[in-house]
């Protein structure tokens, strides 16, 4: 993404792998949208993202802090990705748009891993509990 004050090159990432429950069954992206916060902006895949770039510096990616910055546009305050070299809010809806494209663009990056989300999150997604050697998803 380009900021749209400084004009410098940034890069983005989005979460596009699949989410588990404790019992290790698949819950869809779309069902695991539990609030308005997206995954992009949680510690484990912040975490994840600098980790990344951090191992590959061949690369030469630009990601801004991941941080509450002020919109004027809305007049409030939210977790945002942001331009690394002036530190511009990028919006979430000019990111939303970003992502829509890079999605169905072969011009992308991808890298797979897993993290363990720290916090414990209910959900109502029926599914047929399976835990194997884990617990069953109603124990816990
Ligand atoms: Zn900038
Ligand atoms: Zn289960």
């Amino acid at each position: 993404m380009v900021c749209w004050k400084c004009g410098e090159l940034n890069h983005l990432y989005y979460v596009d792998t699949p989410f588990y429950s404790s019992c290790n069954a698949k819950i869809k992206p779309k069902e695991a949208l539990w609030n308005s916060m997206s995954f992009e902006y949680r510690p484990e895949i912040i975490q994840l993202a600098e980790n990344f770039i951090e191992s590959r510096k061949d690369l030469n990616l630009k990601l801004g802090q991941i941080k509450v910055r002020f919109s004027n546009t809305i007049n409030k305050s939210y977790i945002s990705f942001g331009c690394h070299k002036c530190d511009s809010i990028f919006g979430d809806y000019y990111v939303m748009e970003a992502k829509i494209d890079i999605m169905y663009s072969p011009n992308k990056l991808s890298f797979q891993s897993e993290v363990d989300l720290t916090e414990s999150i209910e959900l109502d997604v029926p599914h047929w509990c399976f835990p194997d050697d884990n617990e069953f998803c109603g124990n816990k």
